[in-house]
């Protein structure tokens, strides 16, 4: 059987939220089987649970953000990116502020922090939404089109293209294609950073937003060039940022997904709301398990293998 995955043991990280520039503590624990990924606001006088899933998303303006009433938790994609790439599938995430820890900018802390913990098979199957038909989005007309698509695939296959009219973005590659199949997510993908323009910082901040965002846990370019001492730490590593931001943003449907995600500028809001048309479509998709590993897509059987 391809089972369900959680920690096996807890472990903690301390860092700033990107926006909100505040101090923030993260506990990382194991969860049983079908709890799915749950952030619990512990500094509030009664702890208070989120659950991840499609609606609980109330905000993708700048990251994307859960709510249970009144109660936030902001840029959760980053850590959902990681839990999607390692295949984790239960996790109680305890949270002391409204903002997870940016750490480095990358998925690449929270890769390594559930790598540590270490990471177990449970006693229920791991539930896959496989597409069944294509489901698109689009918003935007000439110049400003974006997409963004799920179809059919036996695996998990990202395609994601950026048009930037920047000289430091547009020389790199736009179009970057990641299948799980290749194993390679916390190689290949989660060490992209994020990334923003010191002509936008300013506004940002007179808005309370990017308060805690510096060289150390972003790429930031000014009109011309990227500013960071160590240079890009992939050659196309915004397209790929894009990747593994699409993979938290989608993550957040509750199951991994068996399909091909093709995008074009595509960003939260738009991954958001293609998860809303997914789930409008009930028969374009239907739910399935592994009884037998070796008829799970390879991605997928593989890391069963790797703990
Ligand atoms: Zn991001």
């Amino acid at each position: 059987m391809l089972a369900q995955r959680t920690l096996k043991t807890l472990t903690r990280a301390v860092g700033v939220g990107l926006h909100s520039g505040q101090r923030v503590e993260i506990t990382l624990r194991p969860a049983p089987p079908d709890t799915g990924i749950v952030f619990r606001r512990v500094d509030l006088p009664e702890p208070i649970d989120i659950v991840v899933s499609t609606l609980a998303v109330t905000d993708t303006r700048m990251a994307s953000t859960i709510s249970n009433g009144d109660v936030k938790v902001h840029t959760i994609e980053h850590l959902m990116s990681a839990c999607a790439g390692l295949g984790l599938d239960n996790l109680y995430v305890d949270i002391t502020a409204e903002e997870v820890p940016i750490l480095d900018g990358s998925a690449a802390s929270f890769v390594f922090l559930l790598q540590s913990a270490g990471i177990v098979m449970q006693s229920a199957p791991r539930r896959f939404i496989r597409l069944l038909e294509p489901v698109e989005v689009r918003q935007g007309l000439g110049d400003n089109v974006k997409w963004a698509r799920l179809a059919p695939y036996h695996g998990y296959q990202l395609s994601f293209e950026i048009d930037f009219s920047h000289p430091a973005v547009d020389s790199t590659g736009q179009r970057v294609l990641f299948d799980m199949s290749t194993g390679s997510y916390s190689k290949d993908i989660a060490r992209a950073r994020t990334f923003g323009f010191t002509k936008d910082v300013e506004m940002m901040r007179a808005n309370g937003l990017a308060l805690g965002g510096g060289l150390d846990n972003a790429i930031v370019m000014d009109d011309y060039k990227v500013l960071n001492a160590g240079g890009l730490r992939y050659d196309d590593e915004f397209v790929k940022h894009k990747i593994l931001d699409a993979m938290g943003d989608l993550y957040v449907v509750g199951k991994p997904l068996l399909a091909s995600y093709s995008a074009f500028r595509s960003g939260h809001a738009l991954n958001n709301l293609l998860l809303r048309e997914l789930l409008n479509q009930p028969q374009a998709w239907d739910v399935v398990t592994f009884d037998n590993e070796k008829l799970a897509p390879s991605g997928f059987a593989q890391l069963a293998r790797a703990w």
